[in-house]
């Protein structure tokens, strides 16, 4: 009944989310990430897989946790630190044919033994860097303190997210080294944009992470996985379709910009046989998992009596307003 209710909420952000991506896209000129309206998808439906007690409290803030989805990109060109955090190019390590986890340990202090810190922040960290926000948010919980409770949840689904995408485990992230530049942007921005509506989201409820290094090593390991995958069908579909059919363009407020046609998305995400969608399920799902593992090792504190600061409440709502904007936008047509 919970998740029926919950659901009808969805539907009414659902627009929203899509509006956001217009007003986004058009505020950066390069996004590299799931794209804001990923980030903002997941981040939303992780709250409907919560179980009551801790839902109740992330649903009062639905907005800010899917305003602030998108906050470690916002700050990451601010902040030298932040862009490592994004990512891990596994390739770094291993040759081709070899376990590309054989020589990387999961502990980051085996890990700077092995490679040196200078090392691992130079080809990311994002696994280790999920386990840093996990620890900050259990410790949010157990002091209680809903201000960070809501920051440290809304941005660790960020960076979840962002491991389950196989163009942030490689080097070759947006097909730079293998003359496919621009399939970042095609993989988790623009199929989401095209598809994300026909998607399945139930998918079930939030369970308790006995280990959150395991699970977190074990998404990147599957975002790996698929990244053959990934290029391969690009260039096949590519091969197939010729340039004529690849590319289209849209009209952008007064601007016409050069696009993946609509024909094109569509074969590629038909080739990749549901890949995005299980990718996004499982990072739904795990934010979903982590935020609740962090609230039972708090100890499962009460949450219902947490209130905010007057100041906090003016910096929830600060953050907020974004969705607001983005009513004024309008949801662009695919050629
Ligand atoms: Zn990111």
């Amino acid at each position: 009944m919970a998740n029926s209710l919950n659901f009808s909420k969805l539907k009414r952000f659902f627009g929203l989310i899509l509006l956001g991506l217009l007003f986004t896209r058009s505020q950066t000129k390069q996004n590299t990430q799931w794209g804001f309206a990923g980030h903002q998808r997941i981040n939303e439906f992780a709250v409907y897989l919560l179980p009551a007690e801790v839902q109740a409290v992330f649903i009062q803030h639905l907005p800010y946790l899917i305003s602030q989805s998108v906050a470690p990109d916002q700050r990451r060109y601010a902040v030298e630190a932040e862009a490592a955090r994004h990512y891990i190019d596994l390739d770094h390590y291993y040759h081709k044919g070899q376990d590309p986890f054989w020589n990387l340990p999961q502990n980051w202090q085996e890990a700077i033994d092995c490679h040196s810190e200078d090392t691992l922040q130079a080809y990311g960290i994002v696994p280790w860097h999920v386990l840093r926000m996990k620890y900050r948010l259990q410790k949010a919980f157990e002091t209680q303190d809903l201000a960070l409770i809501l920051k440290y949840a809304a941005e660790i689904g960020h960076y979840i997210a962002d491991a389950h995408v196989p163009l942030h485990t490689t080097e070759n992230y947006n097909g730079q080294l293998t003359n496919q530049y621009g399939i970042h942007g095609l993989w988790e921005s623009r199929l989401i944009e095209l598809q994300a509506e026909n998607y399945n989201y139930w998918i079930g409820k939030a369970t308790y992470l006995p280990s959150v290094q395991k699970a977190i090593w074990a998404a990147v390991r599957a975002s790996h996985v698929a990244l053959d995958s990934v290029l391969q069908f690009e260039k096949k579909v590519s091969t197939e379709l010729g340039l004529s059919e690849k590319y289209a363009y849209e009209q952008r407020g007064s601007t016409l910009t050069k696009v993946y046609s609509r024909k094109f998305c569509d074969a590629y995400h038909k080739s990749l046989n549901g890949m995005v969608e299980r990718r996004l399920r499982a990072a739904i799902l795990m934010v979903s998992s982590v935020w609740y593992t962090a609230w039972v090792d708090a100890g499962q504190p009460g949450l219902s009596q947490l209130k905010l600061q007057t100041d906090q409440k003016n910096d929830l709502s600060e953050n907020d307003s974004i969705l607001k904007t983005h009513s004024r936008w309008k949801q662009r047509s695919c050629h």
